[in-house]
């Protein structure tokens, strides 16, 4: 018999923690258990992905009416009710959850609603006060978004309070220019929400293909949404307390006066009234709801990590090696508490090599290399691989680029634009990265992220017949590089 309560021990019930959690006992026969202190499904599941891909799917339909009467349909604007539309996701959020503890009750791993803390190298403790002992641990408690060390931050919303809005704000500030900042741009924008985007940079989506990111911003401007680059908060305070000096009370009132407005601010909080902001570049304005979208923090605070031994990194990150074990060898971690590539089936994948080298004895290092990922903006941006900017620091290559309008909304009149582009390796003919902005770029990508990850060559992609007429043909059909570097 077993010196411990458990073989493992999983600390968050998110994609990675229930995969690896499920895996264990179901296929290797493992006796788990599971702590979430919120809800089953984790960040992907409640609050990001999924309600974020619905919510795309939503904004998507106010552009139908337009682009289908130039295809001689008089379909009319229509109008988007919100509290229609949220009460179905959260009647679907609430489905996927049960899905989520079946998996793991069918799986036969033993689960504790109930927040957990390490309280030594094969020791957890709840908040229920219970005690629980496992040969392994497994921390997948994945990440929080954070706001930005300025003072009335809190009055701004998060990604994690979108989704439960009782209504739709008349105007937004979103800040930032990463992945969130960018989909919230344009999901409120085509749910008829004025969306003004602030990102400090010289252009969003900074890591990206410039070409690709460029496309994004361009289009992203021409559906209406007013975005600044090199542009931030300077100052923020409720609209409702600045006297009519222009001074906020916050900022310019006596010490007694500020306490006062602190207080306000934190009961205000919740409600979160119009702000009125002041940018880095001197413009004043007033929006009904500002939206921080500025980066995510690892949920690693308060655990007792370091306590045991478990080293942590500048960000709170938890410091894994190759097999995702920390500096306690009974300690694991997978996910975006690790802060490596911080999506979904990144995770699922380091639950899945955990399972692999700790219970099947079959040591599996994560393979990070050739992740494909989408943009779920509008046009969609999906790409794998190098960005050229990157490919050119490390070898002579070819760029193989078209963009063009496709034929669906140039039909209907609309401006639209795609890009598809390869970076091909000079001296291998490998296909280094590929990019693509245009609708449904995301399954495109998957699909020849599969050629790029087994070593493709550009001569198998032009020996590659074409499917025509689609707009993805194009990746075939690139005869002459556009320039090389
Ligand atoms: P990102 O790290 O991608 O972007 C954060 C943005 O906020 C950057 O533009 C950053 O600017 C800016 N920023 C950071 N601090 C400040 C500040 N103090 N003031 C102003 N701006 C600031 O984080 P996200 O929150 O967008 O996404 C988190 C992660 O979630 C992503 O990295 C991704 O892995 C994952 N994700 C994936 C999605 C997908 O696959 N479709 C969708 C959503 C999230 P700068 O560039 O200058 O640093």
């Amino acid at each position: 018999m077993s010196a411990f309560d458990y073989d493992l021990f999983v600390i968050g019930g998110g994609s990675g923690g229930v995969r690896a959690a499920r895996v264990a006992a179901g296929e290797t026969g493992a006796k788990v258990a599971l702590a979430e202190a919120d809800r089953y499904g984790g960040t992907c599941v409640i609050r990001g992905c999924v309600p974020k891909k619905l919510m795309v799917f939503a904004s998507e339909y106010a552009g139908i009416p337009a682009e289908a009467a130039g295809y001689g349909w008089d379909m009319g604007q229509g109008q988007f009710d919100w509290t229609a539309f949220r009460t179905r996701l959260n009647a679907e959020l609430d489905r996927l959850e049960n899905v989520y503890r079946n998996l793991l009750s069918g799986s036969k791993v033993e689960t504790f609603d109930a927040r957990a803390k390490i309280t030594g190298a094969h020791e957890v403790t709840l908040s229920t006060g219970e005690v629980k002992t496992a040969k392994h641990i497994l921390v997948a408690t994945g990440g929080r978004p954070v706001r930005p060390d300025l003072p009335n931050a809190h009055l701004g919303i998060v990604s994690d309070d979108i989704f439960h809005l009782e209504k739709l704000p008349k105007s937004i500030l979103i800040v930032g220019g990463g992945y969130i900042a960018c989909e919230f741009a344009c999901i409120l924008n085509g749910l008829g929400v004025e969306v003004t985007q602030y990102y400090r940079g010289a252009q969003v989506l900074r890591g990206f293909d410039d070409e690709a990111r460029g496309l994004v911003a361009e289009q992203m401007r021409e559906n209406g949404i007013s975005l600044h680059l090199g542009t931030n908060i300077l100052e923020m305070a409720p609209a409702d307390k600045r006297d009519a000096s222009g001074e906020t009370g916050a900022m310019g009132g006596s010490a007694q006066e500020r306490v006062e407005l602190s207080q306000m601010n934190e009961v205000e909080g919740a409600e979160r009234g119009p702000v009125w902001v002041k940018s880095t570049a001197g413009s004043e304005g007033t929006f009904d709801m500002v939206f921080f979208a500025t980066g995510r923090d690892p949920n690693s605070n308060d655990m007792g990590l370091e306590d045991v031994g478990v080293r942590l990194g500048r960000r709170g990150e938890i410091e894994v090696d190759e097999y995702s074990q920390t500096a306690v060898p009974s300690i694991y971690a997978i996910g975006d508490v690790t802060n490596r590539v911080n999506l979904t089936p990144v995770a699922i994948r380091e639950g899945m090599a955990f399972v692999e080298t700790v219970f099947k004895g079959n040591p599996t290092a994560v393979d990070h290399d050739l992740i494909p990922s989408a943009i779920f903006t509008q046009p969609e941006m999906g790409t794998v691989g190098l960005s050229e900017e990157e490919a050119r620091e490390k070898e002579p290559v070819e760029i193989f680029c078209t963009s063009f309008r496709p034929m669906q909304t140039a039909f209907a009149g609309k401006p639209d634009r795609v890009l598809m582009k390869l970076i091909v390796s000079k001296a291998t003919r490998t296909v280094l990265g590929c990019h693509i902005v245009a609708p449904n770029a995301g399954e495109m990508i998957q699909l020849a992220a599969i050629a790029i990850k087994m070593g493709a060559t550009k001569e198998d992609f032009d020996r590659t017949v074409a499917v025509h007429p689609t707009m993805s043909e194009e990746i075939v059909t690139m005869r002459s590089p556009m320039r090389t570097a």
